[in-house]
């Protein structure tokens, strides 16, 4: 079997004809100077609103990103981690627009995609209440609806500080000026709206379908307890009402379920802060459950022939140290 080998010419990459594969093991040459959405296409994939990203070569790339090497190609939608990753992302940005509209003062700072949810940390002179959050959310909404195109720059680091400093974004000036010099800087824009971003992002925040702003917290920029307290808001988002509601309902029956509600409302357990947070007391129901898993492993090694031994719960530090329990 013949495999090419090919790297991009340094001076004429509008001339380099990048070969695509995809996933099913379909191979195909790509017009110079196209798109990964466009190869896409010609690969008989349809870029319909389910596709968020894609991989090239196992990396995240923009929709819109030209190609500018041989690539195995894969599509990303909302099924799985990667594409989740890339939408709640773009989720945050939506809702850091929203807050930059309603209270133009906020100062943005990192805003990150978590598992099923998102955040965004602002400097503002106090805490979001749930009534801004209320309108917060509402405006993200309308910024999903108007369908803002979302862009990727690359800027020179001098740029990237003149732009935010332009923009009063006294902590976005700050991340830049503590990146390496000579490397290129990537901003999205979306609307009004400019994020320095590493990517990718939706092609539009049309893409976000509902929006669920969760609850707000303190933190520390820079999670040190010398610098300011910043205002958290975290969120989640999903492609469709009925998704977003089934996550809200998990969450709330998580809740529901919490061990330490349910073994307080069950007397089954107390933790009690003069003995020390996460150090539980079994009430009698509760030390029932134990016992009775107790037994039954018990019973079941005597039966299989083990023989029992007890060691002691302390030791001496080296041990752990030989361990590695202990660094
Ligand atoms: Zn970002």
């Amino acid at each position: 079997m013949l495999k090419r080998s090919r790297t991009v010419p340094a001076t004429c990459s509008e001339t380099f004809v990048p070969r695509v594969t995809l996933k099913n093991g379909k191979s195909f040459d790509v017009p110079a100077g196209h798109t990964i959405a466009q190869a896409l296409t010609i690969g008989g994939i349809a870029i319909g609103p389910d596709v968020l990203a894609a991989t090239v070569n196992g990396k995240p790339a923009d929709l819109s990103a030209q190609l500018t090497t041989d690539a195995t190609l894969e599509p990303l939608r909302f099924d799985s981690a990667e594409g989740r990753e890339v939408y709640r992302h773009s989720s945050t940005h939506i809702m850091a627009q929203a807050v930059k509209e309603l209270f133009p003062t906020a100062q943005m700072t990192i805003g990150p995609a978590l598992e099923d949810s998102f955040y965004y940390d602002f400097a503002y002179d106090r805490p979001f209440t749930p009534e801004d959050l209320d309108k917060i959310e509402e405006r993200a909404r309308e910024i999903a609806n108007r369908k803002l195109p979302v862009i990727r720059r690359e800027l020179t680091k001098q740029e990237a500080v003149e732009l935010f400093k332009a923009r009063e974004e006294r902590y976005k000036v700050e991340l830049i000026e503590g990146f390496p010099d000579g490397e290129p800087i990537s901003v999205y824009t979306q609307g009004d709206f400019v994020d320095l971003c590493r990517g990718p992002h939706l092609p539009s925040t049309g893409h976000v379908g509902a929006f669920k702003l969760l609850t707000t917290a303190g933190a520390y920029w820079r999670g040190d307890e010398r610098n300011p307290m910043l205002q958290r808001i975290y969120g989640t988002s999903f492609p469709t009402k009925a998704e977003l509601d089934a996550h809200l309902a998990r969450l709330e029956e998580i809740k529901r379920r919490d061990h330490r509600k349910v073994g307080k409302e069950l007397d089954l357990i107390s933790v009690q802060d003069e003995i020390g947070p996460g150090l539980v007391l079994w009430h009698p129901k509760g030390a029932a459950i134990p016992l009775l898993i107790e037994n039954v492993w018990r019973e079941q090694h005597l039966k299989d022939a083990y023989e029992m031994v007890y060691s002691p719960h302390i030791a001496r530090l080296d041990l752990w140290i030989t361990s590695a329990h202990v660094a």
